[in-house]
This record gives C-alpha cells, sequence and structure tokens, in this order.
C-alpha cells in the first residue's frame, strides 16, 4: 500500500470520520502520520494494586473476575461494573454511559486498566479508566500513550488504532534533510522520527523527533534567509556618505538629546549606507526607546542626497501618528524644501493638505514627494517611485519573513526600472535576546536601543491577589475622574478564537453592567474589522471612551499617553515579553502609571492525569503556582524589556518567543526549538549553500524555502 493512499484504505474508516479527517486537512496515509500528537500519558510504568497511592493515575496489570452492565436510574444510561485483581489484591471498577464495554470484556480477560484509584464505602474504586487487553503492543495502555488534538466526534483511542496500522508505511517517507545532515546533527530520520512522535519507545526518543521537526523548520528558514543575504551582497544600493554637519544641525533642533544608545545605533546606520551594498538592518529597541527619530534622521540624510524614502507601518493609526509626529516637529518647520506624504486606504495627504491618490501617486513617481509614510496600500502596484533609496519598516515583526522581503521587492519597481535595491531598515519593539537574533535573523544586521530616554517616570507594576481586586477597581475609577483612562486586557484563551472573543464581551458587558456602570467603555479584539478596530481606538484617542477593555491585539504602538493604568487578566498566561509589550503602552505622558496584574482564579492544573508528560524541552516546574508568581514577580520589578525575554527563554523556551507572532517568525514546533538547535541549524544551512549556492543538490528543501525569498531567482 502506498503513503499516498486515501486514509479510507486502513479500513474501518467510517463515512463520518472520514468528514472530519478531510476537514483537519487530513486525506492521505501521509497526512494522517504528520498529524502529531499533543502530549503524552505515562502509561508505562505497572502498579499493583497493594501500592496503589489513592488519587493518582496508575496503570494495573489484571484479571476481570466478573463484569456486567447496569442501567443506572439517575440517568438513565447503561454503565458497566466490575470486579479486577492481581496477585495483590482486588478492585472495582466503574465504567460509567459506557455499559458496552460489558460486552467487550469478560471475565477471564486480561487487561490493562489505566486510571485514578478512589476510595468508596471502605473499597478501593476505578472510575471511567481506560481499557485494553493485553497484547504485546498495547496502544492505549501500558506504555507512552500519544494524545491528540482532536476535533469533536473523533476519539483519541479510534485515531490511536488509524496510526497504529499506517505506522508501517511511515517507511516510506521521503526525508527532505539530506542524510549527511542528520548525521552530522544527531538526529534521527523522517521514518524514525514520525514512529517515535506517534509511539515512542521512550521519551528521550519523544525530545530528539521533536528536535529534529524545529531544526528542520530552522533549517528551511534559514536557507532562506541566507540566500536572501547573498542575493543582497550581489545587490547594489546608492551609498550615501554620513551627512555628519546637517546631523549636527538637526539634533540642536530637537527638544532633548539622543541617548548613547540612539547615538551608536544611528552610527551603524550611517556606516551601512556608505557601502555599496544594500543595508538590511533592524533595530530592536524597546517602547519608548526612541526608535522613530532614529529612522527620522537616517530619512532626513538620505532625502538630503536627494533619493526617496518610504516608512511603512502596519496600520492606518500609526501611520497617521508617524505623518504627524513629523509635521509637527520642529525638523520639520526647518526643512523648507521637505515634501511628506501619507498614503493608507483612508488618508491621502501631502504635508498635511489632503490630495486625491492620484495626485500623490503622481507627485511620488516624479520624485516631488521626499517621504512617503503608509500603511500596506503603499505596496500597490500603482505606486511607482523615482528614485527611493531607502525603505523603514516599523514593527517589522507584525509583517512576517516574507513579507519583509517582498516589500523589498515591490517597492524595488522604481520607475524607469531601478539598477539598484534599496536599503531596508526595519523597527521592532520585540525584544529578543541578541544572541538568539543573530541567529534567528540570518539575513539581518542587529542594532539594540538597550536605553530609556531619562525623562521618563518609571510604570508602576503590581501583582494583585484576587482579594483586593475591589480596591484595584476603586483605584481605576479614581485615575479616570483626574481625567486619567485605562486599558482593560482579557486572558489568553488558546482553545479558539471563538471563545476567546465571547471572554473579552462577557467581561466588556460585565464591568459596564457593573464596576464601571457610571463610565464608558469601549471594545476591541482580534476578530473585528480593521476600521473597526481603528475607530474603537480614535475614540479611546480622542477620550471618548476612559477605559478599552480588549484582547491582546492592542500591543501594537499606539501612542495614547493620557492612559496610565494597564489592568492585565490571567496575566499567567502571557510570556514576559508580551506582558511588556502591553505595560509599554502606559507611561507615555508625563502622568505617572501603573500596571495592576491579576492571575486567573482557575489554576491550570485542570488535566485529568497526574502523569501527563511535559511538552516543553524545558519542563515547567512542578509547582505552577509559585513559578506563575515568581515570574510576574520578576516582571514587576524588571524594567528591561531584554531581560524579561531571557528570563521567558529560560523558564518557558523558545515557545514564548513564537507562540504570539512576536517575532514575525511563525514557527510550528517553535516550543521545540533551543539556541543549540537555532545555530546548528544555521550552520548547516551555511554549510548546504556554501557547498552549492544554487540549492539544486537538495531540492526539496529549496522548494520549501525560496518561497520565502520568492523574488530571488537562484540559477
Ligand atoms: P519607540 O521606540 O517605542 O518607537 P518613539 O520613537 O515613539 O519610541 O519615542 C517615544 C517618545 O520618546 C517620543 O515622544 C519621542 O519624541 C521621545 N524621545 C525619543 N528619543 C528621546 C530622547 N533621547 N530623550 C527624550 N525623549 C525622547
Ligand atoms: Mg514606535
Amino acid at each position: 500500500m502506498s503513503i499516498l493512499a486515501s486514509v479510507s484504505s486502513l479500513g474501518k474508516v467510517t463515512p463520518r470520520q472520514l468528514k472530519i479527517l478531510s476537514k483537519m486537512g487530513i486525506l492521505t496515509v501521509q497526512d494522517l502520520l504528520k498529524f502529531y500528537p499533543r502530549r503524552y500519558l505515562d502509561f508505562s510504568k505497572f502498579t499493583e494494586i497493594k501500592n496503589i497511592t489513592l488519587g493518582e493515575t496508575v496503570t494495573i496489570l489484571v484479571t476481570v473476575k466478573s463484569i456486567q452492565s447496569k442501567l443506572l436510574w439517575t440517568t438513565k444510561r447503561n454503565m458497566a461494573e466490575a470486579v479486577v485483581a492481581d496477585e495483590t489484591g482486588t478492585l472495582k471498577v466503574l465504567w460509567f454511559n459506557q455499559g458496552y464495554i460489558a460486552k467487550q470484556l469478560k471475565a477471564g480477560d486480561k487487561v490493562y486498566l489505566a486510571g485514578k484509584v478512589e476510595l468508596y464505602n471502605k473499597t478501593l474504586q476505578m472510575t471511567n479508566p481506560i481499557h485494553e487487553l493485553v497484547s504485546e503492543h498495547p496502544l492505549h495502555t501500558g506504555r507512552l500513550v500519544p494524545i491528540y488534538s482532536l476535533p469533536e466526534g473523533l476519539y483519541n483511542r479510534t485515531f490511536r488504532n488509524l496510526i497504529a496500522k499506517a505506522l508501517p508505511l511511515s517507511e516510506q517517507l521521503t526525508d527532505d534533510i539530506p542524510v549527511q545532515v542528520l548525521q552530522k546533527n544527531i538526529l534521527p530520520n523522517i521514518a524514525k522520527t514520525t514512529q517515535e512522535l506517534h509511539f515512542p519507545t521512550q521519551i528521550e526518543n519523544v525530545r530528539k523527533a521533536q528536535e529534529r521537526l524545529a531544526f528542520e523548520e530552522a533549517l528551511v528558514e534559514q536557507l532562506a534567509v541566507q540566500t536572501y543575504k547573498l542575493w543582497l551582497q550581489e545587490n547594489s544600493a546608492p551609498n550615501v556618505s554620513p551627512d555628519i554637519e546637517n546631523i549636527k544641525k538637526w539634533l540642536k533642533l530637537l527638544p532633548f538629546e539622543l541617548t548613547q544608545a540612539q547615538k551608536k545605533v544611528l552610527w551603524e546606520i550611517c556606516l551601512d549606507l556608505e557601502k555599496k551594498h544594500p543595508m538590511n538592518r533592524l533595530v530592536m529597541g524597546d517602547v519608548g526607546s526612541g526608535k522613530t527619530i532614529v529612522a527620522i534622521l537616517t530619512a532626513l540624510q538620505i532625502i538630503k542626497a536627494k533619493f526617496q524614502v518610504v516608512l511603512l507601518a502596519p496600520t492606518e493609526i500609526l501611520s497617521k501618528q508617524h505623518f504627524d509626529g513629523l509635521l509637527s516637529s520642529p525638523l520639520f518647520n526647518k526643512f523648507k524644501t521637505l515634501k511628506v506624504g501619507l498614503l493608507t486606504r483612508s488618508f491621502q495627504s501631502v504635508n498635511g493638505e489632503t490630495v486625491t491618490k492620484k495626485e500623490l501617486l503622481n507627485k511620488v513617481k516624479t520624485g516631488t514627494i521626499n517621504l512617503l509614510i503608509g500603511t500596506h496600500a503603499l505596496l500597490e502596484s500603482s505606486v511607482t517611485f523615482k528614485n527611493l533609496a531607502l525603505a523603514i519598516i516599523d514593527e517589522q515583526h507584525r509583517f512576517g519573513v516574507n513579507q519583509r522581503h517582498a516589500i523589498l521587492e515591490k517597492l524595488n519597481k522604481q520607475d524607469g526600472q531601478a539598477s539598484w535595491t534599496p536599503h531596508l531598515l526595519s523597527m521592532t519593539a520585540t525584544p529578543i535576546p541578541r544572541t538568539v537574533a543573530l541567529n534567528l535573523y540570518g539575513d539581518l544586521e542587529v542594532s539594540v536601543l538597550n536605553e530609556l530616554p531619562q525623562n521618563r517616570l518609571p510604570i508602576k507594576t503590581w501583582v494583585v491577589p484576587e482579594h483586593k481586586r475591589l480596591g484595584a477597581y476603586a483605584f481605576i475609577k479614581q485615575e479616570i475622574l483626574q481625567g486619567r483612562q485605562a486599558f482593560l486586557i482579557t486572558p489568553l484563551v488558546e482553545e479558539s478564537d471563538k471563545l476567546q472573543v465571547k471572554s473579552v464581551k462577557a467581561e466588556f458587558e460585565r464591568l459596564q453592567r457593573t464596576v464601571f456602570k457610571d463610565f464608558k467603555l469601549g471594545l476591541i479584539y482580534g476578530g473585528l474589522k480593521g476600521e473597526v478596530k481603528d475607530a474603537e481606538m480614535l475614540k479611546f484617542k480622542n477620550r471618548e471612551t476612559d477605559i478599552l477593555v480588549a484582547t491582546s491585539v492592542i500591543e501594537i504602538g499606539i501612542d495614547i499617553p493620557n492612559a496610565t493604568v494597564m489592568v492585565i487578566e490571567g496575566a499567567e498566561r502571557f510570556g514576559l515579553a508580551q506582558l511588556h509589550q502591553l505595560r509599554g503602552r502606559v507611561g507615555r505622558g508625563q502622568y505617572q502609571s501603573y500596571c495592576l496584574l491579576f492571575i486567573s482564579e482557575k489554576n491550570d492544573s485542570s488535566t485529568a492525569y497526574t502523569n501527563e508528560l511535559p511538552l516543553l524541552t524545558n519542563p515547567p516546574s512542578t509547582d505552577l503556582k509559585a513559578e506563575k508568581q515568581d515570574r510576574l514577580t520578576f516582571f514587576a520589578e524588571t524594567r528591561d524589556g531584554f531581560k524579561l525575554a531571557e528570563y521567558d527563554l529560560e523558564a518557558r523556551g523558545f515557545g514564548s518567543l513564537f507562540g504570539t507572532k512576536q517575532t514575525g517568525f511563525n514557527f510550528k514546533y517553535g516550543e521545540f526549538l533551543t539556541l543549540k538547535v537555532l545555530k546548528s541549524a544555521k550552520a548547516s544551512a551555511q554549510n548546504l549553500l556554501e557547498e552549492d549556492a544554487t540549492l539544486n543538490s537538495i531540492p526539496a528543501l529549496k522548494k520549501r524555502a525560496l518561497p520565502l525569498v520568492d523574488h530571488v531567482h537562484l540559477e
């Protein structure tokens, strides 16, 4: 049988199950094998009945002494009731609503049972255990058991049976990674990886298999970014020498002095611009570290040298904020000939005067506009430049790696086919430890703004215990009555977007009806249309609403200096870097600001089994509650985003970096990534490219990597 055969050829698949599977994207046996477990339960160790600890999940190997089905009057459903025994004792077993089990098992059968044992009426009793007839190759008990995240209507038991049938075909899987690369990095091949992920022989092998998945993903990514880097090195860009005289003049106009970090980064950029090849630099700097002015000073130099600049931001409000900010700055007033354009879906303006889109595009094309600011609207094919030499991308992590590359490609379609590629300056407020960033962004040079301007009032951060909730609400009211505003972030709901929306709406309604009924509340969440979101944001900015209830979507760099309180519910569910981003929404004006963190009342120990194996490479500490508290306390005391990111990385692994699209990388197996794996993927990519820069000898990897850099044509 071929691995490309339909899953239905595995036999015993009902039409209904087939439908569910196809909805999950599983059509062929191969698709099935690539659907990996979410977690594992350790049912591999057997406990004798006499050694059972009450309340603990155990696996026992027993003989059925008697079994029958009974109608339970209270539920009108059948249950199965059995007595089982091993050499050391006897146990009662109940299966509620599963009377059919009495037909599957009979007295004398040897079975594995896995479940919790409690004491009822002085007898030991196991309720609703997982059962399986003893065999040489058990699937559901007596081993490390895979648990899949399945939609309703499809049971893990059914799925495991299918996987077990399909697994021998895993030998047919073609491995995208060359065997030498696997050997060099001591990683299992794809067949072994697949087998160990589904039915592990030991947990270490699961780790190795997971590591391979992460490695593969990182390798593809690294091949892409490094190919891109090589390509850039073959391209030319207009070289512009540092304009020290003018920079000095401009700096005198500013109401503040640049921080040392700003000066250093500006200089790093200047040195890049002087080279004949396109710059590709990322400036990482905490919220409020002053990235914008560094970008503007860079832009002005380019403009002085008679080239055009484009500044791309992920949202309309942010674009408008940059535009308005520049027009009202002393730099703009001094620079008499400067023409700044704004291009978004709803705004088209030159130096603050509304123009038609056509006029604007024409002015860009003829070179009248020196600096064009805008959103994705900039990337439309109708936008062409006369001599674009610098592209600045703000909040670059919002654009994703391939988008980042596509942006340059699109912008590069200059009038009268350009003979160069523009310099690219990206900015992000996502702090990633420098060592990680250097390995991750294989194509980018990285600059770090690791210093905040002196004039800031530090935000006071408190972890608020539940019993002080009302006091916290009173505090927020007081702030609002003094004219300030507050953000309130609802907990992350990971299960589904639908539930997330439901929860944010519920919280909004609850607060509006009860605690804050005398105030105006706004509501904003991910699923809302862009316009609606922007409108709601503007209302808040214009102080038409007092409290903005939101999911974490508001993390984007919007400036609302009047907001002084950031309340985060379920704070323990967020990564520290993300909390930090949220906290950065306040403390932007002259007022003292506050960040209040609440921990969810429901704790995470809701899993039914006490022997669940942690999925992460770095297992979380067993004392979840204390760990949460520690993390948040550390957060409350720490203002440096890079330190927070490092803490997260150590405590929770790379999943904390990739879980939330914070990095622009959307690694499916990011939680299995480690710095070691990342480094080895980078080195392997380098080796492969050195051997053969066309990547033709590794066609499968080439096919996956190239779409990420699709404008780079390899021959
Ligand atoms: P971010 O890095 O988050 O994009 P911004 O560039 O928006 O930060 O800067 C935040 C605020 O700090 C702006 O109002 C800006 O004018 C101001 N600012 C920038 N650099 C300095 C500095 N060296 N000293 C004081 N204020 C500064
Ligand atoms: Mg910014």
